[in-house]
């Protein structure tokens, strides 16, 4: 008797020990293109801009509502070399895709400049194995894919050039792809244009938008194609008891500014810029699928155990493109856009909901390389081979508030040249400790210092009136490109890359 009592009692306890395990937990990245930190209802600023009254984005306030906005959230200044930090938790430093990928072995920046030249770069992006051009690294779609995690990409890829193996996500760990290339924009987001694949025998435009045949010569936008596409593989995936690894990385709102039709009336009735309104309705198009997925979500009671990470890739555009009369100056208060590496250009909204205090607003400075180790951390993840080293740290114990990065360096490196005719897009590399931010132009050489905290718009260069303050900082980054051999812009004329700053 005693004996069948212990073991039941056994029995009891080994169940409740499974029961109380707890489940692995979903991802979705909710990644958009392009979007800048000023182009949302929901305010990232300490008070609101005329910026968060025009643009409409409900559904991130219901998810920061939920979640923890972090306002000091960090990118690269354009979408590759974001990409990949993301997928590889690697800074740009080492990961030395500096700048957007396009054709395999071409530098899509040249730019003819006379006297300068963009030195050797990582221009075929991120490749699964050794690979000319590319830095070969392992992403956490697949240690997730290894580890039971369903693992899907949606929407933009962009992780490597046209012709080399880093243009399909496949190859990077995500067992389904749904419309994902070497295209860094579509070629359109109308159904009616099969989203630019041609269907009378003509070449494809090399940005067509794979996979979403059952849309073509639809009356529909893109991000709502793409919305109900993924929705309709996750009913299938969430069939299997696996935990998923969702990255649903919006088209939206890269050029071209083509208007989603559900919203853009709104804003024709503003009698702004005609550009701006269309720009302002791709906006709330992506907008209203976060709110579908949050929904999707919610039906599926998969909210309580999945951690949404929303993000942007680099900072906004503000030149070609956008509407003329406001040229750069789109992000304000936040300094340039796009390619700069001012605020404007690496500052992105980022809001995570599923972990933390509802409702929260975090001042830390966070980095999007930040997000593969905090997923390892989540997910108590041990990669069994040796891979990339980790730049990133993670995010849970800032989170918890158990850790600051007040004294961490964070930094930026492009050492290429395209500038749109905006005067603050130039080759640069940059170095942030706290509130401090130092920038270092490869072409005269110059330095700016700024403390973001108190001139957010960075108009009060304080390099020459705080020299002890800019010399440490300057002395950091030249240490921190020393040591990632990281290349600078070389002069043609003395046929050597300029000099690392201290
Ligand atoms: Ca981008």
């Amino acid at each position: 008797m005693m004996r069948k009592i212990l073991l039941l009692g056994a029995f009891l306890c080994s169940f409740s020990l499974l029961a109380e395990k707890p489940k692995s937990k979903n991802f979705l990245i909710f990644l958009v293109d392009d979007l800048g930190w000023q182009d949302l209802s929901l305010s990232f600023a300490d008070q609101k801009t005329p910026w968060n009254s025009l643009y409409r984005t409900p559904n991130l306030e219901k998810l920061a509502a939920r979640g923890i906005k972090f306002t000091h959230a960090y990118a690269n200044q354009n979408c590759t070399p974001t990409r990949v930090s993301l997928l590889t938790g690697m800074n740009a430093l080492s990961h030395k895709v500096t700048s957007w990928t396009f054709q395999k072995d071409k530098n899509p920046d040249e730019g003819g400049d006379l006297k300068f030249q963009v030195p050797a770069w990582n221009m075929n992006g991120l490749s699964p194995y050794e690979n000319k051009n590319s830095i070969h690294a392992t992403s956490i779609a697949t240690l997730l894919s290894e580890n039971g995690y369903a693992t899907i990409h949606a929407g933009k890829a962009h992780f490597g050039a046209y012709g080399s193996p880093g243009e399909n996500p496949k190859l990077h760990g995500f067992q389904i792809n749904i419309g994902g290339s070497a295209a860094g924009q579509p070629a359109s987001y109308s159904g009616m244009q099969n989203f630019g694949n041609k269907t009378n025998g003509a070449p494809n435009d090399i940005r067509a938008v794979p996979h979403l045949n059952r849309f073509w010569g639809k009356d529909i936008h893109l991000t709502e194609a793409l919305t109900q596409e993924t929705m309709r593989v996750m009913d299938s995936v969430l069939i299997h008891p696996k935990p998923f690894f969702l990255l649903f990385s919006n088209y939206a709102v890269h050029t071209p500014i083509q208007p989603d039709k559900r919203f853009v009336q709104h804003y024709y009735d503003l009698g702004i810029d005609s550009t701006e309104a269309k720009y302002a309705s791709l906006v709330e198009g992506m907008d209203k699928s976060l709110g579908d997925w949050i929904d999707y979500l919610d039906k599926n009671k998969l909210t309580e155990n999945t951690v949404i990470v929303f993000l942007s890739d680099n900072g906004g555009l503000t030149d070609v493109g956008r509407g003329k009369n406001g040229r750069n100056t789109y992000n304000t208060p936040l300094r340039s856009g796009k390619t700069s590496g001012y605020e404007g250009g690496l500052r992105i909204p980022f809001v995570v909901s599923g972990l933390g205090k509802k409702g929260s607003i975090n001042h830390e400075n966070i980095i999007v390389d930040d997000v593969f180790p905090s997923i390892l951390q989540l997910t108590n993840i041990k990669p069994k081979s040796k891979i990339q080293h980790v730049d990133g740290l993670s995010l849970v114990p800032i989170i918890q508030g158990k850790n600051s990065n007040q004294n961490r360096f964070f930094t930026w490196h492009h050492p290429h040249m395209r500038t749109n005719g905006s005067p603050d897009i130039q080759p640069f590399s940059a170095i942030r400790q706290g509130n401090w931010k130092l920038i270092f132009f490869h072409k005269d050489q110059h330095f700016e210092l700024y403390n973001t905290r108190t001139d957010l718009s960075e108009k009060n260069n304080l390099f020459t009136s705080l020299p002890e303050k800019g010399q440490f900082l300057a002395k950091k980054l030249g240490e921190k490109l020393r040591s990632s051999d990281s290349k600078m812009l070389i002069d043609k004329e003395k046929q050597k890359e300029i000099i690392y700053p201290f």
